[in-house]
């Protein structure tokens, strides 16, 4: 079990172990294999990590990406960090978001952006409060889908 934040996160749900951080599947996903690289360590911010933890996150974050842009049959990827409640961030843990994207996924390429903040009332895209959490059942299925691509053994 890991924190994110101040949520506690069954080992269902997690694909993706190293040293210092583990591979979540999202709850609430704004497209299908948006995944997020947490620090093992609560910390907030990104500059919280040590450079050990933050070399292993961007380590994770080109190992997972690698296998989510496979397998979602993306065609580019989206990461982004929102770093600090300013900047975006609801859950007050550092993480990375991984997006796989396609070409025509967003009309307007960057409205991925307006997605992602979900305090954003102007978004064109499906509003994050109004997408429905989904269930453990279905995160564990796509947890136990990815694993299998990972060796991990911490
Ligand atoms: P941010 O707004 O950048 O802090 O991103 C928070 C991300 O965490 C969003 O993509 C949420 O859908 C996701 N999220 C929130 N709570 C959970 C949870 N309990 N398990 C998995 N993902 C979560």
């Amino acid at each position: 079990m890991f924190k994110f934040g101040p949520n506690l996160i069954p080992e269902t749900q997690i694909f993706y172990k190293s040293t210092y951080c583990f591979g979540l599947v999202n709850l609430k996903p704004i497209v299908a294999g948006h995944v997020l690289v947490v620090s093992k360590r609560l910390v907030t911010r990104f500059n919280d990590l040590t450079a050990e933890e933050a070399v292993d996150m961007m380590l994770s974050t080109k190992k997972i990406s690698a296998i989510i842009e496979k397998q979602y049959q993306g065609s580019s990827l989206t990461f982004a960090m929102q770093d600090g409640p300013e900047a975006g961030q609801t859950v007050p843990h550092v993480h990375m978001h991984i997006i796989p994207r396609r070409k025509g996924d967003y009309a307007n390429n960057d409205d991925i952006y307006e997605d992602l903040d979900q305090r954003n009332k102007h978004k064109k895209g499906p509003d994050n409060e109004e997408r429905t959490p989904r269930s453990a059942a279905e995160m564990k299925e796509e947890a136990d889908f990815l694993r299998v691509f990972f060796n991990n053994d911490e």
